[in-house]
Parts: structure tokens; sequence; C-alpha cells
């Protein structure tokens, strides 16, 4: 349900679009293919996300024998459905999980982080959180603040502090308190590459050493009200550090939401989580299903 409100613009924004397309469409022919396609590429789906969704659809309505217009929605839904779908689930939170949180300034990195730290609190993890982007002092707070609303311990220092060494005392704090999963708040300053994957180097280097047997996962934070620029800032972030996945945030205020297939086919990485709005809970695992479900 949250996710099917929090997909209302993006939804509607498609729907609308095709809705018109299958509205005036008598035959399903080559042109009706094009029109759908071109709705897609105008909803943020990318364009060779598009493309292959659509030769998709093209394959499914010949071999089903779809004559009837009507169904082709149903069909495409499928298409949609299965696309992402079919991606392999590498992404697992068991004792011991140590999360590098990665993303840039204002994408809700701080507020996701909080939102996973409660989630993972409700399962009844013990959880705690790296405050290890320490260049504002302003989102080493916020980010306390967070951990006092999900009830998480953090390990923080003073504002420019080293990075490193904030996660080298939080590896302390997790084994002396024998939690499950570390989450890290680390820098997203795309501005200067070099630094940045010197700096996330660093901090793996410290896990590996303190905690080599841990599942250690880097999670890439998007702004889904960006639309494909979101998909041009992973490919940037994709240089400098290995990322293991996407939470996509802020799904709920935008129509671009087809963003969602386009990261799968650009980058090849999985969307694990989505943000469906700014409260605590309003963070989902991401279900291919029931995004497709929601999304057409
Ligand atoms: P950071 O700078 O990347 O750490 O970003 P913040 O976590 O401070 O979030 C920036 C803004 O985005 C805040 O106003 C958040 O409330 C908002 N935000 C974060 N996630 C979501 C979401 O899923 N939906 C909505 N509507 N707003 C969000």
């Amino acid at each position: 349900e949250k996710l099917k409100n929090g997909l209302t613009k993006t939804r509607e924004n498609i729907t609308g679009k095709m809705n018109e397309v299958l509205g005036l469409a008598m035959t399903i022919d080559e042109d009706l293919f094009e029109e759908l396609e071109e709705v897609l590429i105008t909803s943020d789906v990318g364009y060779e996300t598009s493309m292959e969704l659509i030769e998709r659809l093209r394959k499914k309505i010949r071999l089903q024998k779809v004559t009837e217009v009507d169904k082709v929605r149903d069909v495409l839904k499928e298409v949609i459905s299965e696309f992402m779908e079919d991606e392999e689930k590498n992404f697992e939170v068991k004792k011991p999980t140590i999360l590098l949180i990665i993303g840039v300034n204002g994408v809700g990195k701080t507020t996701s982080i909080g939102k996973l730290a409660f989630k993972y609190k409700n399962e009844g993890k013990k959880v705690i959180l790296a405050a290890a982007d320490t260049f504002r002092a302003a989102a080493i707070d916020q980010l306390e603040v967070w951990a006092k609303r999900a009830e998480v311990d953090i390990v923080r220092h003073q504002e420019g502090s080293d990075p490193a060494a904030v996660v080298y005392d939080a590896l302390e704090a997790f084994k002396a308190r024998n939690a499950d999963v570390l989450l890290c708040d680390t820098a997203g300053r795309l501005h200067n590459k070099k630094n940045l994957m010197n700096e996330l180097e660093k901090i793996r280097r410290v896990i590996d050493r303190e905690f080599g047997d841990a599942n250690i996962y880097s999670l890439l934070v998007l702004d889904g009200t960006s639309g494909q620029n979101a998909v041009i800032q992973a490919k940037e972030f994709q240089k400098v550090a290995q990322l293991d996945g996407i939470i996509l945030t802020k799904l709920d205020g935008t129509a671009k939401g087809g963003v969602v297939l386009s990261i799968k086919e650009s980058l090849k990485i999985p969307v694990v989580y989505i943000g469906v709005g700014e409260a605590i809970e309003d963070l989902q695992d991401f279900d291919a299903k029931a995004f497709a479900d929601a999304l057409i």
C-alpha cells in the first residue's frame, strides 16, 4: 500500500501517457511499440532500457499470440516484473554485516542510515552506527539524531578527524558488544575522486584487517527525484568504488520512478532498498514484482 502510494506520481505519469497511446491504437503494430518505447523513455526509464523492455514486449506478444490492444498493458507489466527479477540476489544482512553507505550530500544518506538502523533493530539485530563522514559537524550531529530515534549506539569523533579511525573504533565497539550490523556513514564528495577513492579504500583496509570475515557491502544512496542524473552519478561512483547495491530515495515525491529500471540495466547492480517518505519506517526492501505492480 505504502509502495503504491509512494509511486503515485510515477504511475500517473507512465499510465497517463500509456493510456493515451493504448486508447488511440487500433491494432498491435510497430507504431504502437514505438510509441510505447517513447512513453518509457520520457518516464526516465532510459533509452537503452526502454529499447530492451519493448524488445521483450514484442517477443512476449508474439509468443503469447496477443492480438487485443487491451492486453498489452498486462504483458508489459509481466515484462517489467521479469526484467527486474532476473538479477542475482547477492545481498543478505546476517551477522556480522558491515555496510558502507556512500552518497553525495542531500540525497538522503543520513535519513536512509537511520531508517536502516531502525529496520534492523526491529528485526532483533544489534546495530551500531559509525559517523565516518567527518567532513561536516552538522552531518555527524544529524546522524546522532537518527541514532537516538532508532535507539542504537553511535561511534563518533570530532569533525575533520580521520574516517578510518572512526571506523576502527566502531569495529572495536562492534566486536566488544557482539553486534550484528555496523552501518558506516561515509563520504561522498565526488568532486575530488582521488581523495574519495583513497578514503574509501583506507576504510576497506581497516575493515579487512580488523574484521575480514564479516559480510561487507557498499551501498550507494541515490536521489530518485533526479531521474536519469542519478544513473550518471552512480557511474561516477563506480569509477572510485566497488558497489554492491543501491538505495534509491524519495520515490514518493517524484514522477521519475522509472529510473529504477534504468539503474538495473545500466549499472548492473541491484536496487536493494527504496525510500518512500521522510519518516523512520519509510524504507522498503525492493521487491521487483510489487514494484512492477505499483508502477503500471
Ligand atoms: P544527506 O545529506 O544525504 O544525508 O541527506 P538527508 O538524509 O539529510 O536528507 C535530505 C532530505 O531528503 C531531508 O529533508 C530528508 O527528509 C529527505 N528525504 C530522505 N529520504 C527521503 C524519502 O525517501 N522521501 C522523501 N520524501 N524525502 C526524503
